[in-house]
């Protein structure tokens, strides 16, 4: 039977359309393993006079593919009337960052709903989390969760980006969902609901997009920082918070911060938030993410040597969703050429995502001034300032002695940052560590402020 795309809607469903035609041929062609790693991921993005646009993660993932797989693209696409030729692009998200899945939100875009992604199929699920010092409470949290959905109500799992909060999110989805089957186990982005909200807005559907909210069992909301400013939609999720919170129906809710800490939000919002269990995720550990790294070889070939998995877990340290396109990029390659990885080559192929890694790392002067002051309630003028009291004098000293340390700026750089001379740093990078051994307060203080600029 052929399929003819021009008779679907708009140029991006017939390329969800196509594309699921394509994909279930190449599945039942292609060794599970090597689907999974090239074409599990990829996003049918446009139809464009006859050529089918496919997105994945980056350039090297559409050259590889185009190179190794483009005949067979060429034939699965052959009985797809309106389609004569596709075309590859990065940029769609790194390897593993996939849609999700179970319900979409309301009318969520028909790409949520990608084939092969039913709960038997979970790859984002318990027993592939890798549970380390720094995600072990989150876990345990989750876990209990999906046993007992209710008794921590709402569990609020917060942390930065890639450190494995929607991971979460969708294990407890899944684990609830197959334990019960029945039950309205409803998984949206912030933005997802945003955008459906504004839709009923439009459209005057209001009651509907309420009840598609409200009817859930279990509501998952991922990236409620996007809350944030947004005031009408603040009191629409205050009321689906309260009416499902009253029925003792289960939510869950992630952001890249605690909700005291999200900007515009609502007080009685924050209050409902963290009424519940609330608990941080912190950015892996060099032994979380070498066993993220192994666990991941565990699926892929070829296997690469356990020195090469350490350069990687050693110098992509912050985003978990980083680490893993790393390896599989490594893995790509050694899988293209046929040659094993060696630290030269890892260190050739990796050197644009390590340099990017460490410009992160980067705190500038000015951030570590705004974070100072406002952690001992000054205005960056007075850090400035030769204002003496100790109040002021004790946190710019704070704020001089972090700038040496997580920055790359020169005494002379700093001194110039602070309206100072280069002395007076150096000083600082002295009187600081003495300030903290006889100040527990203190001590408490650089080591919270630091840990937020790592952020
Ligand atoms: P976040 O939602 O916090 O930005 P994700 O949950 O999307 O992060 O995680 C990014 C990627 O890293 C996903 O592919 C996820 O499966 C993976 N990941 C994160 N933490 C872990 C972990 N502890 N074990 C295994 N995979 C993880
Ligand atoms: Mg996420």
């Amino acid at each position: 039977m052929t399929l003819n795309v021009s008779d679907c809607g708009g140029g991006s469903e017939a390329a969800a359309l196509a594309w699921s035609r394509i994909a279930a041929k190449l599945r039942s062609r292609l060794a599970p393993v090597i689907f999974q790693q090239w074409f599990a991921n990829i996003v049918p993005v446009d139809v464009e006079e006859q050529e089918l646009h496919l997105g994945v993660s980056d350039d090297f993932f559409a050259d590889y593919l185009t190179e190794h797989y483009g005949d067979m693209l060429r034939q699965a696409l052959a009985d797809i009337d309106g389609i004569a030729d596709f075309r590859l692009t990065g940029g769609f998200g790194l390897p593993e960052d996939e849609p999700p899945v179970l319900q979409a939100a309301p009318e969520a875009p028909a790409a949520a709903r990608r084939e092969g992604q039913g709960p038997g199929r979970n790859r984002h699920s318990f027993a592939n989390f890798v549970i380390g010092e720094e995600n072990r409470y989150a876990y345990s949290a989750a876990r209990k969760t999906a046993e007992e959905p209710g008794i921590y109500n709402p569990l609020f799992i917060y942390g930065s980006s890639g450190t494995g909060k929607t991971h979460l999110l969708l294990a407890v989805a899944h684990e609830i969902q197959e334990g019960n089957p029945g039950a309205k186990v409803k998984y949206a982005t912030c933005e997802e609901i945003l955008n459906s909200y504004v839709d009923s807005l439009r459209n005057d559907r209001q009651s509907e997009f309420r009840a598609s909210l409200r009817e859930a069992d279990v509501l998952l909301v991922d990236d409620v920082h996007h809350l944030g400013s947004k005031n009408a939609l603040q009191e629409e999720f205050f009321n689906t918070f309260n009416t499902l919170y009253a029925r003792n129906r289960q939510i869950i809710l992630t952001s890249d911060r605690q909700p005291c800490e999200v900007k515009g939000l609502e007080a009685r919002l924050v209050s409902r938030f963290e009424s519940g269990v609330t608990t941080e995720i912190t950015a892996p550990g060099f032994e979380t993410r070498l066993a993220i790294l192994k666990q991941q070889q565990q699926q892929q070939l070829p296997k690469l040597d356990e020195q090469i998995l350490v350069f990687i877990a050693t110098n992509i340290t912050a985003n978990v969703r980083r680490l893993k396109g790393a390896l599989l990029r490594l893995v790509a390659y050694a899988s293209g050429l046929g040659c094993k990885i060696t630290m030269e080559i890892a260190e050739k192929v990796l050197a644009k995502l390590i340099e990017e890694e460490n410009a992160a790392k980067m705190v500038s002067v000015e951030t570590i001034q705004q974070q100072v002051a406002r952690h001992f309630e000054l205005h960056v003028s007075d850090l400035l300032s030769d204002k003496r009291p100790r109040n002021i004098a004790e946190p710019r000293m704070v704020a001089m002695y972090l700038s040496r340390k997580l920055t790359n700026c020169s005494f002379p750089e700093i001194g110039a940052a602070f309206g100072k001379n280069h002395a007076t740093i150096m000083n600082a990078m002295k009187k600081v560590p003495e300030i903290c051994e006889r100040n527990e307060q203190m001590r408490r203080s650089v080591a919270l402020i630091e840990r937020q600029l790592k952020r």
